[in-house]
């Protein structure tokens, strides 16, 4: 799922109280969602975690701040205290007719809680309400209530698997993209500069590293983060699961429909940009070199039409770094 890390907001006042700000974000956060839904959803098989992906963003009323940030509560209304963000086209939720600014009163038979009274800033009641559905049994169809201008229903969304992870923009002037191994977070910048397939390739690098257990595959060989991770063993670590990352990222593109050549066109085109910012380190490849393995494993991509649920890459999963 999606979601804006409201923490990192630094925003002009003039920003805050203008709902076109809220508005303008909501699109960014929706074109996360989608491009989050169609990499998860398609590449469940990959995933040994999944979760129901029905292709819905929540939001909740208490991530949005009474006093700094009215605008917010002006454009997206909030009649109830949990609300849809967002709908992944062609998503179940879409098939379902779910449309943003509906109200989430219920998963299965548990009611959605709404904040104490004076939360705010906070992400608790939207994550509580997402947490209600990642329980539930990903291969079973979903139920669902909602509520479309005080009108109530209870639909139930065909099942949709997606891999486990969760999804965040970034607000603030950074350049950044990671993965913990629990969240992609990608910075708000990358939606302004680049189209949806660069961007697509961007997180399918970041999940292949959720996929591949980086982060705790790296901590079980006891590397080191911050500038002592730029030399020796700990560089040449961090770079095998960067190719490595890059390498499962076009099969990942592939599946879901993007066109995996975009990975190459995107670190051809812009990988200067991105190297003169944050990523310049020993730690990962060049741009140049990026883009010549990325194109070398889009070579050996299975034919349109053939099955690719077992990538060569997939295999080192379960080895240790050394
Ligand atoms: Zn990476």
């Amino acid at each position: 799922m999606v979601r804006v890390a409201a923490i990192m907001v630094a925003l002009a006042a003039a920003a805050a109280v203008d709902p076109a700000y809220w508005t303008a974000l909501r699109t960014v956060d929706g074109r996360m969602g989608t491009i989050a839904y169609r990499l998860t959803t398609a590449n469940a098989a990959l995933c040994r975690e999944v979760e129901p992906t029905p292709g819905l963003q929540l939001h909740a009323i208490d991530q949005y701040a009474i006093d700094a940030q009215p605008g917010a509560r002006r454009a997206f209304g909030f009649a109830r205290p949990v609300q849809v963000e967002a709908v992944a086209p062609g998503s179940p939720a879409a098939a379902a007719r779910i449309a943003a600014d509906d109200a989430l009163l219920a998963v299965g038979d548990t009611a959605v809680t709404g904040p104490a009274p004076d939360a705010a800033d906070t992400s608790v009641t939207r994550d509580a309400a997402q947490a209600l559905i990642a329980v539930q049994p990903a291969g079973r169809p979903l139920t669902l209530t909602v509520e479309h201008r005080g009108v109530a229903r209870t639909v139930v969304v065909p099942a949709s698997p997606g891999c486990r992870s969760a999804f965040e923009v970034l607000l603030g002037p950074g350049m950044t993209a990671s993965s913990d191994g629990r969240v992609v977070q990608v910075s708000v910048r990358f939606f302004e500069r680049y189209d949806d397939a660069a961007i697509a390739a961007i997180v399918a690098h970041e999940l292949s590293h959720t996929i591949l257990r980086h982060r705790a595959r790296l901590e079980a060989a006891g590397v080191h983060w911050g500038l002592a991770g730029e030399f020796g063993r700990n560089a040449r670590l961090f770079r095998r699961t960067e190719d490595d990352a890059d390498r499962l990222s076009v099969h990942l593109l592939r599946n879901a429909g993007y066109d995996p050549g975009a990975a190459v066109a995107f670190w051809r085109a812009h990988g200067g940009e991105i190297d003169a910012g944050l990523f310049r380190s020993p730690t990962h490849p060049s741009p140049r070199a990026r883009a010549d393995a990325l194109a070398a494993e889009v070579a050996i991509l299975p034919p349109p039409g053939a099955r690719d649920d077992a990538p060569a890459v997939l295999a080192t999963r379960d080895q240790s770094l050394r």
